[in-house]
């Protein structure tokens, strides 16, 4: 069994501090949903654990399975099995999904054997149309299709731990709803390590975790935990907004742009 463990952690970005203080334990087959308003350091804390360059660890660890997770370089973290799914997920021109795939799962010690049907399986499953895999990676993918790719991809590389960042923006109830059921069979089957994917789902909204079950919720706001629980927090969420957890930040204020352009520099979880 594999075990994400983040104790005490403090970032900065651009000299603020962003992260708090924050402590959380995920295993695999569980699912934990991160909940918070914008601005609260969900995106942080992905990227603080991938190792995205920009943020400063000031205190605290983040082991997987003992191993140093912040000593090591993001490619070096994904090989051990952390997996990102960005919340604005990169066009990249030029580079193929099954060449980026190969390459991952070469890196991985992994066999590439049968990967092209495996893809076309993984795409049928995920209602990812098959012409887009010949496709340069998420160029000209609308936002529901670049998170149905992002969640191929995922399934395909099954890591040990997967941090979903708002898989659920720039995504329509149909294309919510194949990818959260992918990964929620993840965390339910076991995957290429031999035991079922740890999830850690960060989202805005509670409409992610109808389908993607969390077996615990946890409230981040200002850049700590204010309360965890079960799915009954998430369902408070949906009914009170964030204002009920100490945050001024009502749920109808945080809508704010689905999609941006990523860069180059974004493909770190790869
Ligand atoms: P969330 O994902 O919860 O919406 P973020 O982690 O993206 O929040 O951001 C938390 C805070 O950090 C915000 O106030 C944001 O403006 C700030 N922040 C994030 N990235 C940067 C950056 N690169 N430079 C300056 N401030 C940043
Ligand atoms: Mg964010």
């Amino acid at each position: 069994m594999s075990e994400l463990v983040i104790t005490g952690l403090h970032a900065r970005v651009a000299e603020r501090e962003i992260l708090k203080g924050i402590d959380l334990t995920v295993r695999s087959g569980e699912v934990h949903a991160v909940m918070g308003p914008n601005g609260a350091g969900k995106s942080t804390l992905s990227g603080v654990v991938m190792g995205k360059p920009g943020y400063e660890v000031t205190a605290g660890t983040v082991t997987l399975d003992g191993v140093d997770v912040l000593a090591m370089e993001p490619w070096e973290r994904a090989s051990i099995g952390l997996h990102l799914v960005m919340q604005y997920p990169t066009e990249v021109p030029g580079v193929m999904l099954n060449d980026v795939l190969a390459e991952a799962l070469t890196a991985r010690g992994r066999s590439i054997d049968g990967l092209t049907s495996q893809l076309r399986t993984e795409a049928a499953t995920i209602g990812f149309e098959e012409r887009f895999l010949e496709r340069p990676l998420n160029v000209d993918l609308s936002g529901g299709e670049k998170k149905r790719n992002e969640t191929l991809q995922l399934a395909i590389l099954a890591p040990r731990i997967a941090i979903l960042d708002e898989l659920d923006s720039g995504l329509d109830i149909d294309a919510l709803r194949d990818c959260a059921r992918r990964v929620e069979a993840m965390s339910n089957e076991p995957q290429a390590a031999g035991e079922p994917l740890g999830v850690l789902a960060i989202t805005h909204y509670s409409r992610l975790l109808h389908e993607l079950r969390p077996d615990h919720v946890h409230i981040l706001a200002d850049g700590r935990i204010v309360t965890s629980g079960g799915f009954e927090l998430a369902e408070q969420l949906e009914a009170d907004g964030y204002a009920a957890f100490g945050s001024a930040e009502s749920e109808q204020s945080a809508d704010r742009p689905v999609e941006r352009p990523g860069s180059l520099d974004d493909l770190f979880s790869l």
